[in-house]
């Protein structure tokens, strides 16, 4: 047997607690990827999916893959040599979709923001006359910090608009189809509450029909996948790759966990418990990093007060209460922290360990 490593209460940035139904899911047999009651389960995955995603999209399936991996599918099928991707930057995560975007050999206008900002949607918008591409990332987990998407879907013109929602899904209002998002990439590990392994991917008729023939990437082809995923083509699936069926038995339960409970109950846990977080860290006087009127409910940055080792803290925390809270990004590394409270953490007790463990830690 190999050691099991203790349990944590994940309140950082991702991955966070997954729900019990889910880690009982996993532990299921295992089962052929082409048996019909694993096609009935993708099928039944690949409809929640739509739910989560808001969309009516028929090629709506979980990329085998983590969110990085979406966001490689999402650009490599978008975007080739010479395409003008406009991409927005307000965190990590914009800044490596630029990367990836350099390396599909697009011409890539980035729009920079202070981190703790939103996207500008008039700068990202006449950044470029006629990009194919305009990509944003709808809640940047560097920063704690929440984009106006349906802004950019109605100004987005001829350009398809290309979506991270990995730490907003399940979590957060996403209406990919009235917003306009034409292709859109998320995570499990987030606020769907399953371990990560998965990329909710989403793409409209319209992306699809402008995609890149024969893309860099053969795993991640979407032309290729349409056979796998089956339901948008309408013929029988074919092999190929071995799908990670416990994995998609795990983000069933997820997303029949927050079904249950209604989307929009999920989404408003999510924000009582960011709001009531926020609160209890300002009434220890504590300061905020997310601009105001910005910040996600799904992940609080803070900053660290002066005199205060943000190291010491975190590892406090772990030693003594088992909680996990993440520490900034780039040059906000040792001055920012970053608490996360998405899936089964989106609760009362969940704002009421993590604030009472902060304030014996700094003190
Ligand atoms: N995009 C955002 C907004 C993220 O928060 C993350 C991970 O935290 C990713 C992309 C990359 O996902 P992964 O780490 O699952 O590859």
């Amino acid at each position: 047997m190999p050691e099991i490593l203790p349990f944590r209460y994940l309140f950082g940035p991702g991955p966070g607690n997954a729900y019990p139904e889910v880690m009982a899911a996993l532990s299921h047999p295992v089962i052929g990827h082409l048996d019909p009651a694993f096609i009935d389960r993708l099928d039944r995955v690949s409809a929640g999916l739509r739910r989560v995603w808001g969309t009516a999209n028929a090629r709506t399936w979980p990329v085998s893959a983590t969110g990085s991996g979406g966001m490689e599918a999402a650009l490599v099928n978008m975007v080739s040599d010479g395409d003008v991707a406009v991409i927005a930057v307000n965190g990590m995560f914009g800044d490596r979709m630029c990367e990836i975007a350099r390396r599909c050999g697009a011409e890539v206008v980035r729009v920079d923001h202070a981190w703790g900002q939103p996207v500008d949607v008039d700068r990202v918008l006449s950044a470029h006359p006629h990009p194919k591409v305009i990509a944003a990332v709808h809640a940047e987990t560097s920063t704690g910090v929440r984009s106006d998407i349906a802004a950019l879907g109605a100004g987005k013109g001829d350009a398809l608009l290309l979506v991270d929602a990995v730490t907003s899904i399940g979590g957060l209002e996403l209406r990919a189809d009235d917003w306009g998002i034409d292709i859109g990439y998320a995570g499990t590990q987030k606020c769907l509450g399953v371990p990560p392994g998965l990329s909710p991917f989403t793409v409209s008729d319209r992306a699809f029909e402008r995609r890149v023939q024969d893309p860099r990437s053969w795993y991640f082809d979407i032309g290729l996948l349409g056979g796998y995923v089956g339901a948008a083509e309408g013929h029988t699936r074919t092999y190929h790759h071995t799908a990670p069926v416990t994995m998609v038995a795990g983000l069933e339960a997820g997303l029949d966990r927050i079904l249950a409970e209604g989307l929009e109950n999920v989404w408003a846990r999510h924000e009582a418990a960011g709001a009531a977080l926020r609160d209890g860290l300002e009434a220890m006087g504590l300061e905020l990093f997310a601009a105001e009127g910005h910040r996600l409910p799904s992940l609080t940055t803070v900053k660290v007060p002066d005199g205060v080792t943000s190291a010491r803290v975190r590892r406090h925390l772990l030693e003594r209460f088992g909680i996990e809270i993440g520490a900034g990004v780039g040059e906000f590394a040792s001055t920012v922290w970053r608490i996360g409270l998405m899936g089964p953490n989106a609760s009362p007790a969940a704002v009421t360990l993590v604030l009472g463990a902060l304030e014996e830690a700094i003190a």
